[in-house]
């Protein structure tokens, strides 16, 4: 789950994680108040939660609370990419010698968290990732003993920092680290991690992602509709069912990744397209009917392409939600299916009787079907 910078950067406050002076606004008058109480030019950050912010125009500045609110007036209620900004960020403007990165994230080749920081931070950070990956420190973290100080310095030394400066970055290091620990991060990035004119470290942005599976023990975090590209995998996600939308017109539903991948790769091996696919593994009587109900739904959808093998969900079982589905949704799109393993036999005598729905003996006869229609519709 992705965090907006204000909500990020309180989880930097509480780790003691220096962050410009500021609080997020949901009216231009509360953005000239806050402005107000900083007292000297400030900056207003469109709160969204995709990055890129500066470069399409969603970061401003103002000298004054009227310019403040003028600027938040023009922000709010506006689309940034595809988000509407319901809140910006008012923040003491900083004086900015240099920009720097500084993340943790997850490592999944060496099963860790990885370190990485850089002097060279800023906007253009994935450009330098790809063309000068040498200005870029990183190290390696055991999850058992977490960031050692000494991996710490080791990377502020690689920066070619001295003296109090290595204490000074190894320690907002550990912080940071902390943070993303305590939290159950996937990902903790500071970008810019700014030198002030003064030389201090300040972090200018927050970008924070929750590991979806951790919401469970990390209460505070509520992953709500806004949080999700699309209505539909907001409400899958709700019955723990697993929607993802694509571009062509073909709606799938399976069980199991394995299965599902397969069949995506049938459906673009026969020559057809998927509009989406629901993932359905440990079908129940229930999520089976939600699983039609949501692909269903999708506007895209020229015909419904179900696969699924089971063996402790049954074949049967699955069935029943499906032809519960199609007698109360009646849906104007045929559906195509092969629904095998445990149960099989009951699961076809089930369709057919109730719903009159033919299954397929196999995978690939379905696919193929299934492309047909799609492309005679
Ligand atoms: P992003 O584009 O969504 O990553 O948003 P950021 O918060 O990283 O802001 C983008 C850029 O705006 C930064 O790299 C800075 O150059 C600039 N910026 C942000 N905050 C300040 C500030 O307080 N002072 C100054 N001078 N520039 C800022
Ligand atoms: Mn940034």
């Amino acid at each position: 789950m992705k965090l907006y910078e204000y909500e990020g950067k309180e989880l930097f406050r509480r780790g003691g994680i220096p962050i410009p002076r500021g609080r997020v606004a949901s009216t231009a008058e509360e953005a000239y108040s806050i402005a107000a109480e900083i007292g000297k030019e400030v900056v207003v950050k469109s709160q969204i939660l995709q990055g890129g912010r500066g470069k399409a125009g969603g970061i401003k500045f103002a000298s004054s609370p009227e310019e403040a609110k003028a600027r938040a007036g023009e922000l709010l209620g506006q689309k940034l990419k595809t988000e509407e900004i319901k809140k910006v960020l008012i923040e003491e403007k900083l004086d900015i010698a240099e920009e720097w990165y500084l993340s943790f994230t997850v490592d999944p080749a060496a099963g860790g968290p990885l370190l990485m920081v850089s002097r060279s931070g800023g906007v253009d950070v994935e450009e330098i990732a790809l063309k000068s990956p040498e200005r870029i420190v990183t190290e390696k973290i055991n999850i058992f003993y977490g960031l050692m100080p000494f991996q710490a310095r080791r990377a502020a030394f690689a920066l070619g920092l001295e003296g109090n400066k290595v204490s000074e970055l190894a320690s907002l290091m550990l912080k940071l680290y902390r943070v993303f620990r305590q939290y159950d991060a996937e990902l903790v990035e500071v970008n810019p991690l700014v030198v002030t004119s003064e030389g201090e470290f300040i972090a200018a942005d927050a970008k924070v992602i929750i590991y979806d599976n951790a919401l469970y023990r990390q209460k505070e975090f509520v992953k709500g509709p806004e949080r999700f590209e699309d209505e539909r995998e907001y409400r899958a996600s709700q019955y723990g069912l697993s929607y993802v939308k694509l571009d062509g017109n073909i709606g799938v539903l399976c069980t199991g990744a394995g299965l599902t991948m397969t069949t995506l790769d049938l459906i673009t091996y026969y020559g057809g397209r998927p509009a989406n696919f629901l993932e359905f593994g440990g079908a129940t009587y229930k999520n089976s009917y939600y699983a039609l109900e949501i692909v269903l739904s999708d506007p895209d959808v020229k015909v419904v392409l179900i696969n699924t093998f089971g063996l402790v969900a049954r074949a049967d079982v699955i069935s029943e939600g499906l032809a519960q589905a199609i007698e109360e949704l009646k849906p104007k799109v045929p559906i195509v299916a092969s629904i095998r393993g445990t149960g099989e036999e009951e699961a076809r005598k089930i369709l057919e009787s109730r719903v009159g729905l033919k299954l397929f003996p196999n995978v690939e006869t379905a696919v193929q079907e299934a492309v047909r229609l799609a492309g005679a519709s």
